[in-house]
């Protein structure tokens, strides 16, 4: 992988690249790029393509819409389905900058390297691994996408190659070839419901990574005449996408969530890093479960997290614990949806950890009991606490967390939560077909 503006160029003169995609996230987590050809590639790389950031979703008012995009060397990336001739297209990562050259403080990527510096400066190098699912639904005549699955098959199944298997593959290869390790994909629970896990890498890395999955699988999808969806919950009563974290802090080579010498062999870090991915979960959730429909999959029977908790046995609850120790010992954080934005999710689960450490969090013993099946009594005593049960009062916990806020920064957390109040309230006020198939015909 390229590191300098130089060597990006020599790639490109190497691999007969024509065309470079500028990449970047919005506040919303949409993904957007602007397409220049290889003549205006010096000029970017010298960070000195301007975009209106006015008509990038939360950026910038009309009256101070220029923006400057740089590319980052090491993301450059030839994408395999456009690898050769007249059209052989790369795509490039930016980070945006106002136009008098200090960061972007609305720049999703920006906001995750400042819990990223955060943390180095207490010696940490965050390191996270996600397992993304999604749904491939087929398309109708027209071409629009469907809620037809494309198989009947379920966890783990070895269907005949049907057109999903194909595709799933075809994803796969298509993302070895850009550079991704691939650890396993397969079949989930959901009829046509997918999961392709690759390996953990730093903060920034994923997130990117994260991003560049989501357009691959529905690129390649499209490609078979297929649809992919990472929408929590696309059909009411079978499971919904998650996209469950796998995170662990690295103190150089080591695992710092790792200690032989306790009990359950976790450090006091992890210990107080759970402590603080717990405390702030309720407004953690409004940045990863953030759209209206995100709360329909974390609802009981689909083994989506609904309570604040935490096991090393249990497979359901918000955090579980994977038995590995050593170099792999890690917290899995099973609330995130694939609808999220990665850098803003990464940001503000990170900013939870970091400030359960500074203050020495300890986090409430572990439930390895069913929670669903306890009463609410039951959870009482054991200080059990429910998610927030739609984004309305996800967004009420996030107006009271100041360290989350302080996380997102106030550019970010302003037009976030301005954007999601518009959401909820346009939805809230809708009468759905559900009231009218209950309601209409009786009163
Ligand atoms: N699809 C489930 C969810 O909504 C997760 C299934 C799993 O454990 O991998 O989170
Ligand atoms: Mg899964
Ligand atoms: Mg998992």
């Amino acid at each position: 992988r390229p590191r300098t503006k130089d060597e990006v160029m020599a790639k490109v003169k190497e691999l007969g690249v024509r065309f470079i995609r500028l990449q970047l996230t919005d506040i919303l987590g949409i993904t957007k790029n602007v397409d220049i050809p290889v003549s205006q590639l010096g000029k970017a790389l010298d960070g000195q393509i301007m975009f209106d950031g006015s008509s990038i979703e939360g950026f910038v008012r009309i009256e101070e819409s220029d923006m400057l995009l740089r590319p980052d060397p090491s993301t450059f990336v030839v994408y395999p389905w456009l690898e050769s001739g007249a059209t052989a297209t790369a795509r490039l990562i930016c980070d945006v900058y106002n136009p008098d050259g200090t960061p972007f403080e609305g720049d999703p990527r920006n906001c995750l390297r400042r819990q990223v510096e955060a943390a180095k400066a207490m010696g940490f190098t965050f390191n996270v691994g996600p397992e993304p699912e999604f749904y491939l639904f087929e398309r109708d005549a027209e071409g629009k996408p469907t809620t037809r699955p494309t198989d009947k098959a379920s966890y783990f199944d070895l269907a005949p190659l049907d057109q999903g298997e194909e595709t799933r593959r075809d994803i796969v290869v298509a993302l070895e070839k850009m550079g991704f390790e691939i650890e396993a994909s397969h079949h989930e629970v959901g009829p046509g419901q997918h999961e392709i896990d690759f390996k953990y890498a730093d903060a920034i890395t994923t997130a990117d990574n994260i991003a560049t999955f989501r357009f691959v699988v529905r690129t390649i999808a499209i490609q078979h005449g297929l649809h992919a969806s990472f929408m929590p919950k696309p059909v009411y009563g079978i499971p919904g996408n998650g996209m469950h974290l796998h995170m662990s802090l690295f103190r150089g080579n080591e695992n710092a969530f790792y200690d032989p010498s306790t009990p359950n062999q976790l450090s006091d870090v992890a210990m107080h890093f759970l402590a603080g991915l717990l405390h702030h979960a309720p407004a953690v959730t409004a940045i990863c479960n953030p759209l209206v429909n995100s709360y329909k999959r974390l609802v009981p029977g689909y083994e989506a997290p609904v309570h604040i908790a935490w096991s090393e046995q249990n497979r359901s609850p918000l955090v579980r614990i994977p038995a590995r120790r050593g170099l792999s010992t890690r917290l899995e954080f099973r609330s995130p949806d694939p609808s999220c934005n990665p850098y803003l999710a990464l940001a503000v689960t990170l900013a939870a950890g970091l400030d359960g450490i500074r203050k020495q969090m300890e986090p409430p013993a572990p439930v390895h009991r069913n929670i669903y099946r306890m009463t609410d009594e039951e959870r009482r005593e054991l200080g059990i606490r429910p998610l927030p049960g739609s984004l309305g009062q996800a967004l009420d916990a996030l107006r009271e967390d100041e360290v989350i806020q302080e996380a997102l920064g106030p550019h970010i957390y302003a037009h976030f939560l301005e954007a999601k109040e518009v959401e909820w309230e346009i939805y809230r006020s809708q009468v759905h077909q559900w009231e009218l198939d209950q309601y209409l015909g009786v009163f």
